[in-house]
């Protein structure tokens, strides 16, 4: 399942960043479009998790709804898959979002929100 390497990789990255502080929860942005499935991740972090230093940390998936920008109409709208037209017809459009998959936030113990 690529949903645990990609945990794996969370994990790794928090972990590094931390330097050996003890982590309270992490935001983690998982764009609709991503192909990724925030689900997933959350399934596999706490077993992907045990034994490091994020082993109890909290983690908070964000979804981010795909939107785009129309180039015919110039209006914004709503996107359920990667290459959906336009309300207007139109398949000319600018991403906005949807497609990210990022660590948005980590909350150290010890450190003020
Ligand atoms: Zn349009």
């Amino acid at each position: 399942m690529h949903e645990l390497g990609i945990t794996r990789n969370i994990v790794a990255i928090v972990s590094d960043a931390a330097k050996g502080r003890k982590v309270r929860r992490i935001t983690v942005d998982v764009g609709d479009l991503s192909g990724v499935m925030g689900e997933a991740i959350a399934f596999c972090f706490e077993t992907v998790a045990r034994g490091t230093p994020l082993d109890g940390t909290a983690l908070d998936i964000r979804r981010v709804a795909g939107r785009a920008l129309c180039a015919t109409c110039r209006s914004e709208f709503e996107q359920a898959s990667l290459f959906a037209p336009c309300p207007c017809g139109s398949r000319q459009f600018t991403r906005l979002q949807g497609e990210e998959l990022k660590i948005r936030s980590m909350e150290i113990e010890g450190e003020a929100a």
